[in-house]
């Protein structure tokens, strides 16, 4: 992370809640299960389908985690009842991989249960690099016990992922490529643009060549042209791999992506726990926070137009 975006995370955390959320809504379904419903029929209005997060991490105690585990199951069948084109993200820490990895896998394979019995699929979201080992252990425990529709993440900025990607083609996995979002030391993680491009389009390589499903995760034009071209060179069909974008990020590149022919899948995240995952959000857009720090130092009132950009 650069310093800029340093200081910037300072200014975001001392920001009032109110101003933050006002800016961060774009990216967030809303409160309830009902919200992300709506919005994921209006996705799949579009013709783009979803994968729903119950927003929340790093859970500390195992009544939040039996929470977790009820709001996915709910969210599992509101799928089912209504229909959506649609699955579900899981973060590992909110399934208490914080507290102990075997609370973890009990808790997901309860998730994992309810949405095999509907044939869903779950994929297990990559957190921060203290939890990527123990991810990636958690995946093959899932598989190793039977479970199928399951899938992970790898973040294309770790310098271990291509290793990871390999051996993930290998077993014929589920895997969703991202760049990776977290603040991790230059020690684990490729710091320069060009670099954690570069170990994206070679992970995407290792993992279309390999023999599982590949779902490339971005709203970077650059990795989606590099992913099409892969794509049509390696002559993979159209059900070994999909796009990705998140809910609120360049509508526009999503629908011409669409209008291309290609799978796409949106991220909709719900839920009380949107804090996190919208100042993570609003570090990734430095024009919203620009006007975010400008309310902070009281340097003019938030832009509407910017909100809706
Ligand atoms: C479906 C999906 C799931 C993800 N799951 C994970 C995960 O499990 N673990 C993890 O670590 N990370 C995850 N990420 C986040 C990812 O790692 C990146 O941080 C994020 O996607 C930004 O990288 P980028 O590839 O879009 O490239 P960037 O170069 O960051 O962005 C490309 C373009 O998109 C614009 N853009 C990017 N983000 C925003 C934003 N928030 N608001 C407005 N414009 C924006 C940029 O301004 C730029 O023009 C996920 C991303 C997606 C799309």
């Amino acid at each position: 992370m650069t310093k800029s975006k340093r200081a910037l995370l300072k200014i975001l955390l001392m920001t009032p809640k109110p101003l933050v959320w006002r800016f961060a809504r774009t990216y967030i379904a809303g409160d309830t299960l009902d919200d992300a419903a709506r919005t994921i029929r209006e996705l799949n209005g579009e013709g783009v389908c979803a994968t729903v997060d119950v927003l929340g991490e790093w859970v500390k105690n195992e009544g939040e985690v039996q929470f977790f585990v009820d709001q996915y199951g709910k969210t599992i069948d509101r799928i089912v009842t209504d229909r959506l084109d649609a699955n579900v993200s899981i973060k590992p820490t909110a399934m208490g991989l914080a507290i102990a990895p075997d609370l973890a896998f009990r808790s997901i394979s309860a998730v994992l249960e309810r949405a095999q019995k509907h044939g869903l699929f779950v994929r297990l979201d990559m957190e921060d690099s203290p939890y990527t080992q123990a991810t990636l252990d958690l995946y093959f425990r899932l598989r190793e016990a039977g479970f199928e529709k399951v899938g992970v993440v790898l973040q294309a900025y770790l310098r271990r992922t291509l290793d990871d990607a390999a051996k993930l083609a290998d077993a014929g996995a589920s895997v969703r490529l991202c760049k990776g979002i977290y603040v991790e030391p230059r020690a684990l993680a490729y710091q320069q643009f060009d670099t954690v491009r570069a170990a994206f389009v070679a992970a995407m390589e290792i993992l279309m060549k390999g023999k599982g499903y590949t779902a490339v995760a971005t709203h970077d034009e650059w990795l989606v042209f590099r992913g099409q071209a892969l794509a049509r060179a390696l002559e993979l069909p159209g059900d070994r791999f999909e796009f990705q974008m998140l809910l609120g990020v360049d509508p526009a590149l999503r629908r011409i992506i669409v209008g291309q022919g290609y799978k796409m899948r949106v991220y909709v995240p719900y839920g009380n726990g949107w804090f996190g995952y919208s100042i993570r959000r609003l570090l990734e857009n430095p024009k919203f926070a620009t006007h975010v720090v400008k309310n902070v130092l009281g340097m003019g009132p938030a832009s509407g137009a910017a909100a809706k950009a």
